[in-house]
């Protein structure tokens, strides 16, 4: 028997078990911190950057000996040294005086501006002549003007990005402190299950969950474990199950999940251990027969084993609170606007999510369902995203305005 919850329960439900369960901290080589979960704040523990620095190539200068200056009468300055990139200048300037200084190199003691060389004019009679008047402070930034000391930079939670890593490497954090990845096992089940290189022969299926769950899994940072193929049987299921939640984080068993006389997934979860099984059906469409328990506070999820439906509940009740456990604040789904290309008529009461392709009319976003009564690649290949039609509503109209979550 299915008690059916609805989405918003069933989500609160998994919250509750584990939305407190964090993986642990490691610290990972910069070079490979890249889509990992930040553990910690990051804040600067020194000024970046470091030094004064100009912007420019040109000629420090005390900035009021310039004021004034133009092209018809230029401000004259005595040079007194170059500025070397890397190198704190062993000189100071005094007024009156300039010195050569390359984009990023230090300003000298005294100095506190920098004059483009487009403006400037060095005719080698041991004068600078200075076209144009600047500002103090122009083409020069200060010690600190990137990050202060102790500023906060980047938070817990957060997914690092290319830019992060280099903020990392700017201050100078060799190690990022990152939650460990989540070992997630999948089990597939059935007996029609055949491997990827099996030929297609009578009524076997090649295992597509696997692939795709594994996939689904690597790219939202966890680690998948792959299981394979076990057998409609309670022996195999149990051992197969035992092995994985030995071995993993989460378990994702995929079949099986419905109330056929085959289908032993619940009794499966239920047999592991403690709490067990404490949701089983959600009223969407597709992936109503889907299962959630809890082991010991390890999460395993019985996905349908339909691929449309198993990626759909992987990717709406697994996927959010695997994310969570590694650390993931709040992942923004990815979204496009756009309007129905046609009539959806939808009054199963469930939420339904319908896969649809975006095409452009007339300059005009539209989402066009990818139609198919229950096809395996061809309704995933196809699409670019879903569009959920809740509960209570009848449909989609044609013309409608619908927010698309991009897969
Ligand atoms: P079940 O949830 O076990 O009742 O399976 C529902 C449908 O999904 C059946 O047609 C299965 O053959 C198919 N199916 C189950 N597992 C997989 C899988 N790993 N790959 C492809 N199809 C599957
Ligand atoms: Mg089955």
């Amino acid at each position: 028997m299915l008690t059916v919850a609805s989405p918003a329960d069933a989500l609160a439900a998994i919250q509750e078990h584990f939305g407190a369960i964090r993986t642990r901290v490691v610290s990972v080589p910069l070079a490979e911190s890249l889509g990992r979960v930040l553990a910690e704040d990051i804040r600067s523990r020194e000024d970046v950057p470091g030094f004064d620095r100009s912007t420019m190539d040109g000629y420090a200068v005390h900035a009021q000996d310039t004021f004034g200056a133009t092209e018809a009468l230029p401000a004259m300055l005595k040079p007194v040294g170059t500025v070397h990139m890397g190198q704190v200048p062993a000189f100071s300037l005094n007024k009156g005086e300039c010195a050569y200084i390359p984009t990023g190199g230090e300003l000298p003691q005294g100095a506190d501006g920098v004059v483009m060389v487009e403006y400037t004019e060095n005719l080698n009679d041991g004068f600078l002549y200075v076209q144009s008047s600047i500002a103090p402070g122009a083409n020069v930034i200060y010690r600190g003007d990137d990050v202060k000391e102790g500023q906060l930079l980047m938070k817990q939670g957060q997914v690092i990005r290319p830019q992060e890593v280099g903020a990392l490497a700017a201050l100078g954090v060799p190690l990022a402190p990152v939650y460990e990845r989540l070992r997630v096992g999948i089990l597939s089940t059935g007996d029609e299950l055949v491997e990827v290189s099996a030929p297609q022969t009578g009524s076997v299926v090649r295992d597509v969950n696997t692939y795709a769950l594994s996939a689904g899994l690597s790219a939202i940072g966890a680690e998948p474990v792959r299981y394979g193929i076990t057998k409609d049987d309670h022996a195999s299921l149990t051992a197969a199950l035992s092995i994985a939640l030995r071995e993993c984080d989460a378990v994702l068993i995929s079949g099986g999940s419905s109330v056929g006389t085959a289908d032993m997934t619940r009794r499966i979860i239920d047999e592991a251990g403690r709490p067990g099984v404490f949701l089983h059906g959600v009223a969407v469409k597709p992936g109503k027969p889907t299962i959630v328990g809890d082991i010991g506070g390890k999460p395993v999820f019985g996905l349908p084993g339909h691929p449309v439906s198993a990626y759909f509940i992987f990717r709406i009740f697994a996927a959010p609170i695997l994310q969570r456990m590694m650390g993931v604040i709040r992942e923004q789904p990815r979204e496009a606007f756009a309007i129905m290309g046609r009539n959806v008529p939808s009054n199963h009461g469930r939420q339904e999510y319908l896969p649809v392709a975006l095409t452009e009319e007339d300059g005009r976003k539209v989402a066009l369902p990818v139609a198919s009564k229950s096809g395996l690649i061809t309704t995933l290949v196809g699409a670019d995203g879903f569009v959920c039609i809740p509960r209570d509503a009848e449909g989609l109209m044609r013309g409608q305005h619908v927010t698309v979550t991009l897969f």
